[in-house]
């Protein structure tokens, strides 16, 4: 009896939400962990949620706000996502609104009106504006259904993303007890969840961690045979045609290169990093977010904000500094849960100029040391033969019971070769020329090359002089790369590039310890199981895909809205996929709710009437629906 009363409560707010992820969000179900998140916020309680990019975190707190009395909070410590948020929110019927810089006072007032009349579902606010004592003494009259700490690493000191405000979002504890508090992230590691915990406290809190996997991004790592920019550029081409994508580069000179070279090629692509003036950044990032088939070719610097959900691909031009770098810039890709691509070409030469970043910095030995070994540990990933998702979410301690099939050591699995005698040599042409020199000379003596710098070094004399030729440049360059992610040769603490022996390398010299390596190999481009392209799809359809991304952009425009608050691309697919005829068949796909529904139904039912279908009907006939 006591058991009944106590789950009572909870069955209508349920019913509520669902209703609430159905008619105004327009989705069929709940994802993973997102239905207990919702209970438990619904319930009061207070929850940490650590789900990856795209996972699905915002309807977390958006779906409780609604349903629960009051407004939801949202603190977001960017007013360019904030902006987004709202926006989206505002398509879906749902009364949001932000509080932030970027609004005059008569704007600001209006909206501290709203939320004292309880006239707002959701209120982003940002950090430094929560704290301060009108907005406290205003948070205090009015209702509040919850508050919501999004990108809640902001607050471990030890991130890339610290925001000092965030420390005070403690206070939200003491000030306000009896208003749940959710924090969310995509950062993974266990230290930066534990100082989240602490800093905000959170230790009562339930703690909702969902696997990291991306499965729609398909991983691909290749070496750098010294025309990336080709490889990149016919990437584009085959691959992602007219698409949104990043590109990384490590330096701000490359980014300006790259940009420029592919602009040349005919691909709208714009150029990012911090050395620019503000305000051509600033347009550029907002036409990436606000148009289509924009490719951004950035430093590091371009990054957190980016929750553009149909981002096709991430290329990587050079090695990030770290597995957690590229796991989050790879993330950046593929939002919306569609095939998205992870691409990178990468060479000896980036472990170098890594490592003089690394000892050029102002950061302390314990840092740097820190920075060799993560570093290390990316190179190891890159070479590695087995499954790329299964060791990237083993570095996160997530664990992939079977291989993924859907990155490049499952698609094209490597061949190795006993390499056991060219590791020999390598090693000991590094030994004979004193372990001071560079990968680019040591495999000039190895092919015996003619050169005044190895003359005047003597290094025609060595043992290993020419004894190499078996082999051409860029095996032996692969091979001293292999040599060193097997940690067999290390790169001096300098930075120069030097190469010496480890202990490990000890038994492979002595034969005792066979090696085999990877062969070195192109990266053949395959296609997606599910590609938005013309390949795939019929004329009709292509037509039809077409006319339905005019229509979006148009509507878009019009609200001066980036395309996809209109409708994800997932969306639009599926309407070409179904070709629904009548409002109660569009309502059925995914993403369509009630307010868009009224707002753009008619429009794109009149697309889809107007392109012929080949005669087929519509696949959405005869499905199950309530007939009237
Ligand atoms: P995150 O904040 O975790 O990166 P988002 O909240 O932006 O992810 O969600 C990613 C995408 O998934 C969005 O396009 C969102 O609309 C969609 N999505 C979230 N939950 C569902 C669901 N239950 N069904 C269908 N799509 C969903
Ligand atoms: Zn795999």
């Amino acid at each position: 009896m006591s058991r009944m009363t106590e789950a009572l409560p909870q069955e209508p707010a349920m019913a509520h939400a669902r209703e609430v992820l159905r008619h105004t969000f327009g989705y069929s179900g709940f994802r993973s962990s997102q239905e207990r998140i919702i209970s438990h916020l619904i319930d009061g309680g207070d929850a940490l949620v650590l789900m990856p990019t795209g996972g699905g975190k915002s309807l977390c707190y958006q779906i409780p706000a609604i349903v629960r009395e009051g407004t939801g909070v949202v603190i977001s410590p960017l007013i360019a996502l904030m902006q987004d948020q709202v926006n989206s929110l505002l398509q879906y019927g749902v009364r949001a609104a932000y509080l932030n810089s970027s609004l005059s006072h008569e704007e600001a007032a209006l909206v501290e009106r709203q939320l004292l009349q309880g006239e707002l579902d959701l209120l982003y606010i940002a950090p430094e504006r929560l704290l301060t004592p009108r907005t406290l003494d205003l948070l205090r009259q009015s209702r509040i259904a919850l508050f919501a700490i999004d990108e809640a690493h902001c607050v471990s000191q030890w991130g890339h993303d610290f925001r000092p405000e965030y420390i005070q979002l403690s206070q939200l504890h003491e000030r306000f007890p009896e208003t749940p508090r959710i924090a969310l992230t995509a950062t993974a590691d266990a230290p930066t969840r534990r100082e989240i915990t602490q800093r905000l406290k959170l230790q009562q809190a339930a703690e909702f961690i969902a696997s990291f996997d991306r499965p729609n991004i398909r991983y691909q790592i290749t070496e750098n045979d010294g025309n990336a920019r080709e490889r990149l550029l016919r990437f584009i081409r085959e691959e992602h045609p007219g698409e949104s994508g990043i590109v990384y580069c490590l330096s701000r000179k490359r980014v300006e290169e790259i940009a420029a070279w592919l602009r040349s090629r005919e691909i709208e692509a714009l150029p990012y990093h911090a050395g620019m003036d503000n305000q051509t950044r600033q347009g550029h990032q907002n036409r990436f977010r606000q148009e289509e088939g924009i490719v951004i070719v950035a430093t590091i610097a371009f990054g957190m904000g980016i929750d553009k959900p149909d981002v096709r691909f991430v290329a990587h031009l050079n090695l990030p500094k770290s597995i957690e770098a590229y796991y989050q810039e790879t993330g950046r890709a593929g939002r919306d849960g569609e095939a998205a691509d992870a691409w990178m070409v990468y060479g000896l030469q980036d472990v170098i100029t890594l490592r003089q970043m690394t000892t050029a910095s102002e950061a302390g030995e314990d840092h740097k040391r820190m920075e060799r070994h993560k570093l290390d540990a990316m190179l190891a990933f890159c070479e590695i033969t087995t499954c790329r998702r299964q060791a990237l979410l083993a570095y996160f301690d997530d664990h992939l019971e079977q291989p993924c099939g859907n990155c490049d050591v499952c698609l094209q699995p490597p061949q190795t070769w006993d390499a056991t005698v060219a590791a020999q040599m390598a090693l000991s042409c590094a030994h004979r020329t004193g372990q001071r020199f560079g990968v680019n000379y040591l495999v000039d003596v190895l092919l015996g090359k003619e050169s005044e710098r190895i003359k005047g070094f003597g290094h025609d004399r060595v043992s290993t002089y020419g004894i190499g030729c078996d082999l051409g440049a860029a095996e032996w360059r692969s091979v001293y790369r292999q040599l060193i992610a097997h940690g067999l040769l290390s790169v001096d603490l300098e930075g120069y590039g030097g190469l010496h022996l480890t202990q490990a390398s000890r038994p492979v010299l002595r034969g005792e310890t066979p090696l085999m390596l990877r062969k070195t190999r192109k990266m053949k481009p395959k296609r997606r199981a599910k590609q938005i392209d013309a390949a795939e799809v019929g004329d009709a359809d292509h037509a039809l895909w077409q006319a339905l991304r005019a229509l979006r952009l148009e509507l878009a425009q019009a609200q001066g809205v980036p395309a996809y608050v209109v409708f994800h691309d997932a969306t639009l697919m599926e309407m070409a996929e179904r070709r629904p005829r009548d409002r109660q068949q569009l309502a059925m796909i995914s993403g369509v709710g009630d307010h868009k529904l009224a707002r753009y139904g008619d429009a794109f039912l009149r697309v889809l009437r107007d392109i012929p279908d080949e005669g087929q009907g519509s696949p959405m006939d005869g499905l199950d629906r309530p007939e009237n």
